[in-house]
């Protein structure tokens, strides 16, 4: 396979991308969106269902991707205890890099002084909503029920089946052995579906991203420039600056050659708005692009987009500054300090879906004695900063992993430096060899005429 049409997936995906956005200027600035045609048809329409489908697409295969991998994944692992350090390993990088996020943010927010003297009106409301108290998260984390936990996608408590299942298995030993072998295969399945998804994502992305910017308040974001400048900085900041020095500093990883992968993450990410839809993309890339070995990339992924949100902690710290100072509000260090404790805790309980860190900051809101309503004046560009933070939070995941992988000595070194590793081209992702495609009716035939 020659390397230009393996480049080809990455350069159609991000093609779509700069379409999308195209042509959902073109609808939204020239008024088209107020034409019911377009609106209901197109926009609403073709854009809309063919968006939503790929993200259901994506969210098919989340759970049965986590559930096998992690079996996999605690059956490869070898040595039983390194469960627990890369648990704990993860727990602290993920906290840590979300309390850098949002510390860096508000300095950055508060440096530029976002908000004073402003007077924004805005009829949008917002009425918060509660975000669980830690002591339910933990509850939860064990699931009285495992397939109401799948049925509903939460994650935490997914995991903890997960992993319980692999070391029972490996605990009942030889006779689970084909069990092993059938989660490796049912593993490897989930893996050629991600790639059957990642053919058609080209055009999905163009539909999501043309929907999104379509309907974004685009006059909005002329009038909240200072909010959306600071927020956009602060996460650019914290992608190549700090999360690039905490890779070079833990992993000694070269951190062009991560940047250089992690592309594709970061546009299904902002296309989708959810790191959980995320997930197979996110392994994907990860164990096969990055090298990071199953056993890891299993736990850190899933565990990834449901705890880090280093994104998400940015947009609190820069719209708590910024609605302090529109609301005239005097936080002070003790108040700061609260926001990013809050902010850090309620990452760990809420899930990476669109929106969720709007409820987040409400509850933020809350404990520091902010104007819940004030959440209203930044409603009409979150859905595009959503987008931003998203792909933000899934590189914190991807850079744990690494960082986790490398220190216990499962990375493929030689996978991380090649540039063309686990690089998939839309024709490659549905290939279906026809000599075993024969092979495999006459196994169906044996089997019949056995049966008979
Ligand atoms: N959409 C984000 C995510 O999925 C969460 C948020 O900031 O709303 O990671």
């Amino acid at each position: 396979m020659s390397s230009n049409r393996k480049m080809s997936l990455t350069v159609q995906v991000l093609l779509g991308m700069a379409l999308g956005i195209i042509v959902g200027l073109v609808i939204n600035l020239t008024g088209l969106i107020n034409h019911s045609f377009v609106d209901n048809y197109i926009v609403n329409g073709l854009f809309h269902v063919v968006g939503k489908m790929f993200v259901n697409a994506l969210k098919m295969l989340v759970v049965p991707l986590v559930f096998f991998s992690l079996i996999c994944g605690v059956c490869g692992i070898g040595d039983i205890r390194m469960l627990g350090r890369v648990g704990g390993k993860s727990f602290a990088l993920y906290m840590l890099t979300t309390a850098i996020a949002i510390a860096t943010a508000i300095l950055i927010a508060v440096t530029f002084g976002i908000g004073k003297g402003m007077n924004v009106a805005t009829d949008a409301q917002f009425a918060g909503k509660e975000s669980p108290p830690l002591t339910q998260v933990l509850i939860d984390i064990i699931p009285s029920n495992p397939i109401n936990a799948m049925a509903n996608g939460d994650m935490l408590p997914i995991i903890f089946f997960s992993i319980l299942v692999g070391v029972s298995m490996l605990m009942v030993g030889r006779k689970a052995r084909s069990f092993i072998e059938g989660a490796e295969i049912a593993n490897e399945i989930m893996m050629k579906m991600v790639n059957i998804i990642m053919a058609v994502a080209p055009y999905a992305v163009f539909a999501l991203i043309a929907k999104a910017v379509a309907t974004l308040g685009i006059d909005l974001l002329a009038s909240l420039a200072g909010y959306v400048g600071v927020l956009v900085g602060a996460l650019m900041f914290h992608l190549f600056i700090t999360l690039m020095i905490i890779l070079k500093v833990f992993s000694r990883l070269n951190p062009i050659m991560f940047l250089k992968k992690i592309r594709n993450v970061q546009v299904f990410a902002f296309s989708t708005a959810s790191s959980n839809a995320t997930i197979p993309v996110t392994m994907r890339t990860v164990t096969q692009r990055y090298g990071v070995d199953n056993s890891v990339a299993s736990f850190t992924v899933p565990f990834g987009a449901t705890i880090n949100m280093d994104g998400t902690a940015i947009m609190q710290g820069v719209a708590t500054v910024f609605i302090a100072n529109v609301y005239n509000v005097e936080l002070g260090i003790g108040g700061y300090l609260t926001v990013i404790l809050m902010s850090v805790l309620a990452s760990i309980g809420t899930a990476g879906v669109p929106g969720v860190g709007l409820i987040m900051l409400s509850m933020v809101f809350t404990q520091v004695g902010l104007p819940v309503e004030g959440i209203g004046l930044v409603l009409g560009v979150d859905r595009l900063m959503d987008m931003i933070r998203t792909a933000v939070n899934v590189s914190g995941d991807a850079t744990v992993s690494c960082i986790v992988a490398k220190s216990e000595n499962k990375m493929d070194l030689d996978v991380y430096y090649d540039p063309e590793a686990g690089m998939l081209d839309a024709e490659d992702a549905i290939h279906i060899d026809e000599s075993i495609e024969k092979e495999l009716a006459e196994v169906v035939e044996k089997v019949k005429r056995s049966e008979q």
